[in-house]
């Protein structure tokens, strides 16, 4: 890299580098699911978890690509990688919350939401293998609870409007 480069053709100067489009958004997410009545789910090594009917959120971050994170988390082809996998697999996300300012906010976010009144933590390391937390999955009652718990968190991740669409 430097002064060195050389120009190889007139049409590709016309565009400065500072001025592409982002391609790739990255940042933290924080997912959603609902499970109608209780489940007992294998979770890789952590073993057989009862999950309580309730409404769960996930905490993850993606920095080489968010859109490409979530949807992978909403393919139903994808292949058990991480603890979410397991519980997706049984349950599907119902939507997804992101903040793309390319910062990891999950371990800020996860011990935000365990230490606020009503949220349960039934699967603890979930998530969480290497870092501090207790775990990266909380549950909560409802879904208003879902919703005043993502907007209470600072900074505060947006709901996706939509689904989003995977390409695999
Ligand atoms: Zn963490």
């Amino acid at each position: 890299m430097g002064n060195s480069q050389r120009r190889t053709s007139p049409m590709t100067t016309s565009t400065p580098r500072s001025r592409e489009p982002k391609h790739r958004s990255t940042g933290s997410y924080a997912l959603v699911l609902r499970l109608p009545y209780r489940r007992n789910i294998q979770i890789d090594k952590l073993g057989l978890v009862e999950f309580p009917r309730g409404h769960y959120i996930y905490f993850g971050s993606a920095l080489g690509g968010l859109d490409a994170r979530v949807a992978r988390h909403f393919s139903n082809q994808k292949k058990l990688h991480w603890h979410a996998d397991y519980l997706s697999a049984e349950a599907p996300w119902e939507h997804a919350w992101q903040l793309p300012d390319g910062k990891r906010w999950e371990c800020v976010w996860a011990p935000a939401a365990i230490a606020t009144d009503g949220v349960d933590v039934p699967a603890p390391g979930f998530g969480s293998s290497d870092c501090r937390c207790i775990s990266h999955l909380v549950r909560v009652n409802n879904a208003k609870e879902v919703r005043e718990l993502l907007r209470g968190l600072s900074p505060a991740p947006r709901r996706l409007r939509l689904k989003p669409v995977h390409s695999s």
